[in-house]
């Protein structure tokens, strides 16, 4: 993959419609930025769930989605499980792995039965007490059959005293520490609840039937053709059945002040997608704004690097009155490279993904707009791509502050040991990118473009300030405990 820093989930959940598998299908491939690992769909006929995951792409995994649109005699022949999935109740996820590996037995929604039925979850975030959870558990005889986060939530719905409780779920989610939008799907009904933080986003939704859909990222309603209603506040469990939508907290509202991961609105969300009340485009059209005015430059042209840097771009352009290009176009077809990520094969994989147009920089000075740099190898690449076309100057310009800690809330990024900005200053970092200038947007000016209040947000890894604390040591591989001796395939 060129981007060093990984989405982490994306979630889909639909009531009470005829077409809820076809919806959850187009719902999916509408989160797939937030992660291509795996995808999966669970669904229920009001009696019983079936569900069927696999690796690798939502396309991939569905077969384009031609199976579950034509009559059965084809869907039979080219995809026969998809026929089972024709349920008015289904849930859906794509993944990146942030606890534990890329396999199919960490694939979601992960499907359990227990003493009251049977349940799929879907989780879009990380647990930060998963180990030593599971280590209780494993210590009474559990057994578990994935290394990922997601399966010890089963154990806990289905140990006899949180089953005897009034409110099994909300006395569950209190056992959970960490960053978590959920979705449950039982045989009767949908629940969708967020971490009291709200670091992940998770937004509900109308059908034009009136039904319910519950997921990630707004750019899911569009898709399908849903309003958007409102976010899932955190702490908030939402219930979908046949009686509609109800509401409960499982912690008392305003007693935690709200952690959103400021990261979505940066990198990880759609351009069209609205997060914790803000639409992702206007809003890094602002950092780029506030950027030229932090960090102006003489140039010739500004130039994003696409995708996740167009918006941010735009709006430098608007406010230094430097033209904007596309000096880079990504192409969307490369798909894995299959390549070890040695330095030279990482810059040739760079130049796959990401052609210069060698009209648009040649001989000029180009401020280079970015949202973020993790390990800054991926960027030196595209800029020695920049000189070699004959740019004179290159400023690098990017829409956050230096990362200098890993995230432990659902976000993939390497050790702190291999982060770009981790004991290095501006001029070390200008030195290897190789670049004639770097500008970082302020903690301040990143924090001035939000619309909620300044400590809503989390902003953990630039400055260590790490909401929910970190006693244990986090480690995506921590439940990796042996090796797997298992053929799997793989996209
Ligand atoms: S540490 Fe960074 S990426 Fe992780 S939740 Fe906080 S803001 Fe988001």
């Amino acid at each position: 993959m060129v981007s060093d820093k990984k989405e982490s989930c994306g979630l889909f959940g639909i009531f009470g419609d005829v077409e809820a598998v076809q919806k959850t299908y187009f719902g999916l491939h509408s989160l797939q930025h937030r992660g291509q690992e795996s995808a999966g769909i669970a669904s229920s006929d009001g009696e019983s769930l079936q569900c069927y995951t696999g690796m690798g792409t939502v396309r991939r995994v569905f077969r384009a989605g031609r199976d579950i649109f034509e009559e059965p005699q084809t869907q039979k022949r080219a995809f026969g499980t998809l026929e089972k999935l024709s349920n008015p109740i289904a849930i859906g996820h794509v993944r990146y792995s942030t606890t534990g590996a890329s396999r199919a037995a960490n694939s979601q929604p992960l499907l359990a039965e227990y003493s009251r039925g049977q349940v799929a979850v879907a989780h879009n975030g990380n647990l930060i007490n998963a180990t030593l959870l599971r280590d209780e558990y494993e210590a009474y005889g559990s057994i578990f059959k994935s290394t990922g986060d997601t399966e010890i939530i089963t154990h806990l719905l289905a140990k006899p005293t949180h089953v005897s409780n009034p409110d099994p779920l909300a006395h569950v989610l209190n056992h959970l520490q960490g960053a978590y939008s959920l979705l449950f799907l039982f045989a009767d009904r949908i629940e969708a609840a967020r971490d009291p933080y709200g670091i992940r986003p998770l937004c509900i939704g109308q059908t034009e039937r009136g039904c319910y859909v519950v997921t990630s990222e707004t750019c899911a309603f569009d898709a399908i053709g849903a309003k958007f209603i409102r976010e899932v506040e955190p702490g908030e469990i939402i219930r979908l059945d046949k009686t509609g939508l109800s509401s409960r907290f499982f912690v008392t509202p305003g007693t935690v002040t709200p952690a959103h991961c400021i990261f979505e609105h940066i990198y990880f969300a759609k351009q069209n997608s609205t997060i914790f009340g803000e639409n992702v485009h206007e809003f890094r059209k602002k950092l780029g704004r506030r950027l030229a005015v932090e960090h102006p430059i003489d140039a010739d042209v500004v130039i994003p690097v696409p995708d996740s840097g167009t918006s941010a771009a735009v709006g430098y352009a608007e406010q230094s009155k430097i033209p904007f290009d596309m000096g880079m176009v990504r192409s969307h077809y490369v798909g894995r490279t299959f390549i070890s990520p040695g330095q030279k094969l990482r810059e040739l994989e760079v130049k796959l993904k990401l052609a210069v147009v060698n009209e648009v920089v040649d001989g000029k000075r180009i401020v280079v707009v970015d949202d973020s740099i993790v390990r800054g190898t991926t960027t030196r690449g595209k800029i020695r791509t920049l000189r070699q076309a004959g740019a004179k100057q290159i400023h690098m310009r990017v829409s956050c502050p230096p990362i200098r800690f890993p995230c432990f809330y659902g976000v993939d990024f390497p050790t702190k040991e291999e982060l770009l900005a981790n004991n290095r200053n501006l001029k070390q970092i200008k030195e290897f990118l190789e670049v004639d200038s770097v500008g970082y947007m302020s903690l301040e000016g990143l924090l001035s473009c939000a619309a909620l209040p300044e400590d809503h947000y989390c902003t953990a890894c630039w400055n260590g300030r790490y909401r929910i604390p970190i006693d244990i040591a986090v480690n995506k591989f921590a439940l990796e405990r042996y090796q797997m001796h298992m053929f799997e395939e793989v996209e």
